[in-house]
């Protein structure tokens, strides 16, 4: 539903939010962060290249009370908070420059779960692995996800080590350094009220328990993995380390920018009814801009920008995020608030778009080559990957998610 906190005439007393920032007042995302000297984490709201600090003190230090309250009170903060932060408005506001403080991840996350909704993203690796018959047949019929590891989630701007793990090398298991280091741009779908266990989130109910969003990056050992997978899926290829964007984009700030799920091509089987529901086909998906960027030392040395690695869109996702929520509590599972879900890798259809090094380099079979003369199979030690995104429709402002930042150090 738009109101006037969308207005695009709305414009702030903090100026920097007024130009080309992720965030224009009529973005508004809540985050945890420690200003300078500080202690213990705070709240506040993203407004230009501020953080606006938010009166009352979240009351474990994580926003978990916030994503539980659900969207009422979601709503009625950002009203109260458009109009505190528009030109006019009289407020004694405690102001932090954002480039001084720290973000943290914004809730205690008690599961993880990956999706795999990205269907180019499928398409394209499963060519990899069967050229003749990339997509399994349950692709269509299940949203497919596996259980994550919570506790290795970062922040953006986190270094990570590189992972040392069990692979095949000439044909033998050896333990060592991960020589096939990828990234895997996602969005991550922050839970709210969530479920009684037992009693599964009916779809045309979903959306209430979507408190917001985030970019994630999924990062992954494809070494590892491809020695684990089978037959129980990922493991330690994946569970060292995944990062988040530390903002949380509402739902009702990306309003503007919900789009039709994408058309399913004809031929493809109709979903379950449970997976069904005429108003989340109508309105379920997101024109969202997804870019991926990579900064090497050598870049880096020789003045060069960051290389843009993928350029997508959150519209090539097949299954809707109110369908993973319906499906993963189908079975009784109780989802809580805080939960955190990745997407899946969402690649485009073309070669620009693919969104992990596994796609663009075929598996590390064709480098990328970077102006620093540098050429990438995988990601080497000093490697920092940028995850941005963007949502932008002619008649309202364009708001972003902030960056996912990582780096792999050795
Ligand atoms: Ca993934």
């Amino acid at each position: 539903m738009l109101d006037a906190t969308h207005d695009p005439a709305r414009r702030s007393w903090v100026e920097s939010a007024n130009g080309h920032s992720d965030f224009p007042i009529q973005n508004l995302p809540l985050g945890l962060f420690t200003p300078p000297g500080g202690h213990a984490p705070r709240a506040g709201v993203a407004i230009g290249d501020a953080i606006l600090e938010l009166e009352d003190a979240p009351p474990d230090g994580t926003l978990n009370a916030w994503l539980a309250a659900g969207e009422a009170p979601r709503r009625a903060l950002r009203e109260r908070l458009s109009a505190e932060l528009t030109i006019g408005a009289s407020t004694r506001a405690r102001l932090h420059p954002a480039a001084d403080c720290r973000m943290h991840v914004p809730a205690r996350i008690g599961d993880y779960t990956d999706f795999y909704v990205g269907i180019h993203h499928a398409t394209a690796v499963g060519k990899l692995f069967r050229p003749d018959n990339p997509l399994l047949p349950n692709y269509k019929h299940v949203p497919i996800g596996y259980h994550g590891r919570a506790s290795s989630i970062i922040p953006s701007g986190t270094d990570f080590r590189r992972p040392r793990g069990q692979m095949a090398r000439n044909g033998g298991p050896v333990f060592g350094p991960c020589e096939k280091l990828d990234y895997e741009l996602e969005l991550g779908i922050w839970i709210g009220p969530g479920n009684e266990q037992g009693a599964p989130i009916p779809l045309a109910e979903a959306a209430r328990h979507i408190a917001g969003f985030c970019l994630l990056n999924d990062w992954s050992a494809r070494d590892i993995q491809a020695w684990e997978y089978q037959p129980l899926g990922p493991f330690l290829g994946k569970s060292f380390a995944t990062s988040i964007s530390p903002w949380i984009i509402t739902p009702e700030a990306l309003v503007p920018f919900r789009i039709a799920a994408p058309p399913r091509p004809e031929g493809d089987p109709a979903p379950l009814p449970y997976l069904t529901d005429a108003t989340d086909q109508a309105e379920g998906g997101f024109d969202i801009a997804l870019e991926a960027w990579l900064v090497t030392p050598g870049l880096t040395a020789q003045g060069l920008p960051p290389h843009r690695i993928a350029d997508s869109n959150a519209r090539h996702m097949y299954w809707t995020v109110a369908q993973m929520v319906a499906h993963h509590s189908s079975n009784g599972c109780n989802l809580n608030p805080g939960d955190l879900f990745g997407s899946g890798t969402i690649s485009g259809p073309e070669r620009d778009g693919y969104a992990s090094l596994l796609e663009a380099t075929q598996g590390g079979t064709q480098p990328l080559r970077l102006a620093s003369g540098e050429e990438r199979r995988f990601l080497e030690d000093g490697d920092e990957v940028i995850l941005r995104a963007q949502a932008r429709r002619e008649g309202f402002v364009t708001i972003g998610f902030g960056e996912c930042r990582g780096r792999v150090i050795g």
